[in-house]
């Protein structure tokens, strides 16, 4: 969804004319320390650490709340495989939850799954959808849970008002490709607890007892690795995000037009939303009764549009649990003893099965995916629109 251009450009070719590239030893009050800055003001968080990737994000930010072998971490089983995986990462044992007819985190299955082991919640904003936030942070309080959002696919994305990533202990966004912002890999740690910041600054920056910013740390040393960001990423970023109100508002006011557009039929409805005010509007999804209803509908907008690429979520490969190999054959580490399926400290642990959330599969089944794309024109749109209706008449 990012658009990129001239700006970048000149923004990137700056830094290196000025032949600072590293944030440290060099960098500091620079291009990267001038981002984290401006995203922690937007997103009203007192801590913003940005890294390589969206994936050291949740990793930092997991090694940064302190889970490790012998805890559980609830994960929902639509997502990105980066989700999970950060938890395999750090040590720790995913547990799937099913998603809701949004597609995110079913608040009703995350008690459900709460286990003697369970530490924390991981609700991901898939596809700029907000999660159920309030039901999520009610749970949480009362199982005395963390929680660590991951709005990797909802950068400027909000709930009730509060900026998605800002809501749990911390919150974790990814720039790469297929994101709202992007400078082509990277990624963005939000949290307001001191703690948690500066373990991932450690974490992200192997131990960073070497750094000149140590002084600002006082929790004691770990070794970590290696995610830092640069100056060339950090001035991208800068301008990316002097685009992204634009994008957002322009994202929201097709989505709206277009629901607008569609004539209410028996066969589907609009996706819904638990903050339709807060949703980035890159997904326009169609919710139907049935699966069969669903493909019958496909095969016909498929007939009327062969040249529009719609598609069910249930077909989106990775993002769908069932197609998590290395968690399922329990492959989770380059050597068999790193491989916290195997930590003593985790035994007995609940492993992931194909059958653990129907429910999820059912509702991935049930839905379309309209394709979005920010430079098409509104007559494009208006064809969609119109498909659409006649898809759902002829089905
Ligand atoms: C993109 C994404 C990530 C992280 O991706 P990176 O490629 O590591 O930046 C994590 N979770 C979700 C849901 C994503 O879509």
């Amino acid at each position: 969804m990012y658009e990129i251009g001239e700006e970048e450009i000149a923004a990137v070719a700056r830094v290196i004319r000025g032949g600072q590239l590293f944030r440290y030893r060099g960098g500091e009050g620079g291009e990267t320390d001038r981002f984290e800055k401006r995203m922690a003001e937007l997103l009203g968080v007192k801590h913003f650490l940005a890294v390589t990737s969206g994936t050291s994000a949740l990793t930092c930010g997991l090694a940064g709340m302190g889970i490790g072998p012998g805890d559980e971490v609830l994960v929902p089983a639509y997502t990105w495989l980066a989700s999970p995986a950060a938890v395999l990462t750090v040590g720790a044992i995913p547990v799937l939850v099913d998603c809701d007819e949004t597609l995110t985190i079913a608040t009703a299955d995350i008690e459900r799954k709460i286990g003697p082991r369970t530490k924390a919640i991981l609700p991901v904003h898939m596809a700029g959808q907000p999660c159920d936030m309030a039901g999520i942070m009610a749970i949480a309080t009362k199982h005395r849970l963390q929680v660590i959002e991951d709005a990797c696919q909802a950068v400027g994305g909000s709930y009730r008002g509060q900026r998605v990533a800002a809501i749990g202990t911390a919150g974790a966004f990814s720039f790469n490709q297929f994101k709202n912002i992007s400078c082509g890999e990277g990624g963005g740690l939000a949290t307001n607890d001191a703690t948690v910041y500066q373990r991932a600054l450690m974490q992200h920056d192997l131990g960073s007892n070497f750094r000149a910013y140590v002084k600002d740390i006082n929790e004691p040393f770990f070794l970590g690795t290696t995610c830092r960001f640069n100056e060339i990423l950090g001035a991208v970023m800068n301008v990316q995000l002097d685009r992204l109100d634009g994008i957002l508002a322009r994202l929201r006011a097709r989505k709206a037009w277009f629901f607008a557009a569609l004539r209410p039929h028996p066969l589907y409805r609009p996706m819904p939303s638990h903050d339709a005010a807060g949703d980035c509007g890159k997904n326009h999804g169609l919710t139907f009764a049935t699966r069969a209803a669903r493909e019958r509908f496909t095969a016909e907008f498929k007939r009327l549009a062969p040249d529009v690429a719609i598609s069910s979520p249930i077909d989106s490969g990775i993002h769908v649990y069932t197609n998590w190999a290395t968690l399922i054959e329990q492959r989770a580490a380059h050597h068999p003893l790193m491989n916290p399926y195997r930590h003593p400290a985790n035994q007995g642990f609940r492993p992931v099965t194909k059958d653990d959330c129907p429910k999820t599969l059912e509702n991935l089944a049930r839905t379309v995916y309209l394709p979005v794309d920010i430079k098409k024109d509104q007559a494009w749109f208006e064809r969609v629109a119109d498909i659409v209706q006649r898809a759902a008449g002829l089905a």
